[in-house]
């Protein structure tokens, strides 16, 4: 999972950085609104972190434009005053869940991973896939009640498969939820990471579409 962090203050940004990257998520940060705006207009994410005091851009302006340009994807928006009025706006712009400053770094996780769940569809905080069980608020999968050990690369591949269970996720797709904007993406790293995951996990679950992508094995059971 990728997500975009817009924040003009350097200390803020870089935190919020390290606490999603060390929750397994994919990061690109713009510290201005107008960089911003256009990541999250040209790239793909699966939810944006956006303050909204902002150079350039103010943040609901940037949310305005993206909602606008049909861009569906959650928004988390930070107000640094607990003002009604502000929160009214981001959510009148389309922001899904906002957080006052200052808050906790943990919080922000909670939230992005709720809000990525039921941007997929689904309700629950935990998915399951067979055997497979990801436990979307912890960052956390486990097969037969077993953790798995992944890296935050497999961690990301497979929990973008299970959010889609059942349906085929090609390689771009698959590619851009779970790298940064910096990854070379002609490399041939994503079937090795693939190959990494399918020797962890017991079973073929994780099905090859000839020509098309990957598909994870439906949940199965009641
Ligand atoms: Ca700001």
């Amino acid at each position: 999972m990728r997500i975009l962090v817009v924040e003009d203050e350097p200390v803020l940004a870089l935190r919020l950085q390290q606490t999603l990257e060390a929750a397994g998520f994919a990061v690109d940060v713009a510290y201005d609104g107008e960089e911003g705006w256009f990541l999250g207009d040209t790239e793909t994410y699966d939810a944006a972190v956006l303050d909204l005091g902002l150079p350039k851009i103010d943040g609901v302006t940037v949310l305005r434009r993206w909602r606008e340009a049909g861009r569906t994807l959650p928004v988390l928006i930070l107000t640094a005053r607990s003002r009604w009025t502000e929160k009214m706006a981001g959510f009148q712009a389309g922001a899904d869940d906002y957080l006052t400053k200052p808050f906790e770094m943990d919080e922000v996780v909670y939230r992005l991973r709720a809000l990525i769940r039921r941007a997929a569809g689904h309700a629950q905080p935990e998915l399951v896939c067979g055997p497979l069980r990801l436990d979307t608020l912890a960052g956390r999968v486990t097969q037969d009640g077993v953790p798995l050990k992944l890296t935050a690369q497999e961690f990301r591949i497979l929990s973008y498969l299970m959010h889609h269970a059942g349906k085929v996720v090609s390689r771009t797709e698959l590619l851009d939820h779970v790298y940064d904007r910096h990854f070379d993406s002609d490399s041939n790293v994503l079937e090795v990471l693939i190959g990494r995951i399918r020797r962890k996990i017991s079973g073929n679950l994780i099905h090859t579409v000839r020509g098309q992508g990957y598909r994870l094995a439906e949940a199965s059971g009641p």
